[in-house]
């Protein structure tokens, strides 16, 4: 439930309420437009006198809030929030782009990797050290040692850092290397990781499960809210459906639905959604026509010879190309590229 307060509310009137929400044993999210005040209330409604609310002063209208995510739910917050993501940030007014391996592989592939995507106009570097692979067998990361080399990347170019975790202990390595973690699509409802990603204190990419609804995913990023980190992005990036041509299916319309629904950034992966680096940039283009926050992309010194992902993987020459692509399509989406825009 949200109590919607009259436009320009008297802060008396706004703390009376917060006080009889509280002493009521439920909590309270606020959110202060520039002229209307929306207070959130989370918890057993049960306890609490709706009637009793609506003759407070100041207090306008009361609206029930009937889906069970409450502080990643746009009625809570009616304006788009921007998450800080090391030294750039994703939200309204520019397009994020997030580019790199699928896996570091060694240091000199991410610092070559690195300046080419930076020259490219991507501003932040993701970078795979803990690989949920599908495989036992295949390569699963150099873990501590990859995030290392993001480390001295980030110091190189100057470009924020993002890496998946998959466990705690991967964490607890993370927080001290990289500026924002990835839940990615496998994880999407371990909701231990979750929770811990919550207490983290970083920025959380928080990915689609490959059979999860909407409702299912902003469930997810409740529980990492919940902890006391509001800052949040989704990124969708596909979803198993019967179609055999791509990888995923990239559910484009998750985008708009996701505006209506909440007020986090959102964010699309056009590399895991095809599963081939020859739909990467039509997709990107569409997503960025969706009014996607930003991409992700997985780029690569040498696909043919990449350790996971190569065939989705852009090389340097098709990624630079696709960003000056991106150019009019961001224009036209009232957005910059990037921090210095285009
Ligand atoms: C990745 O980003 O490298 C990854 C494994 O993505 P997803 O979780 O979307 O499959
Ligand atoms: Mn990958």
């Amino acid at each position: 439930m949200i109590v919607v307060m009259k436009p320009r509310a008297a802060q008396q009137s706004i703390r009376a309420v917060i006080s009889y929400i509280e002493k009521n044993g439920l909590q309270v999210h606020l959110s202060e437009g520039e002229e209307v005040t929306i207070i959130g209330i989370v918890g057993d409604k049960s306890k609490l006198s709706t009637e009793n609310l609506t003759i407070f002063k100041d207090v306008d209208h009361i609206v029930p809030v009937t889906e069970s995510y409450k502080l990643a739910n746009r009625k809570f917050h009616p304006e788009a929030t921007t998450v800080r993501v090391g030294n750039t940030s994703i939200g309204p007014g520019s397009l994020t782009i997030m580019a790199g391996p699928c896996a570091v592989e060694s240091e000199d592939q991410l610092m070559c990797i690195a300046r080419a995507v930076k020259a490219a106009g991507a501003t932040i570097l993701r970078g795979g050290a803990y690989k949920p692979r599908t495989s036992p067998y295949s390569f699963q990361g150099l873990e501590e040692e990859g995030l290392k080399y993001m480390q001295e990347a980030k110091a190189c170019t100057g470009l924020s850092t993002i890496c998946e975790v998959v466990s705690l202990e991967a964490i607890e390595a993370a927080v001290k290397y990289v500026d924002m973690i990835q839940i990615g699509a496998r994880n999407m409802q371990n909701f231990i990781l979750l929770k811990e990603a919550g207490q983290s204190g970083l920025p959380v990419l928080l990915k689609r499960g490959l059979c999860a609804t909407i409702d299912e995913w902003l469930n997810a990023a409740e529980y990492i809210i919940a902890e006391g980190n509001p800052n949040v992005v989704l990124c969708e990036r596909g979803i198993r459906t019967f179609e055999t041509a791509t990888r995923n299916t990239l559910d484009l319309s998750a985008i708009p639905v996701l505006r209506t629904r909440t007020h986090l950034p959102v964010i699309a992966d056009p590399s895991h959604s095809t599963g081939s680096y020859k739909y990467v940039g039509p997709m990107a283009k569409a997503a960025v026509a969706a009014d996607a926050d930003g991409l992700m992309i997985e780029v690569h010194n040498d696909p043919a010879h990449a350790l996971s992902d190569g065939p989705q993987s852009l090389n340097f020459e098709k990624f630079m190309a696709l960003t000056s692509e991106l150019a009019p399509f961001c224009r036209l989406m009232g957005r910059k590229l990037g921090e210095e825009g285009i």
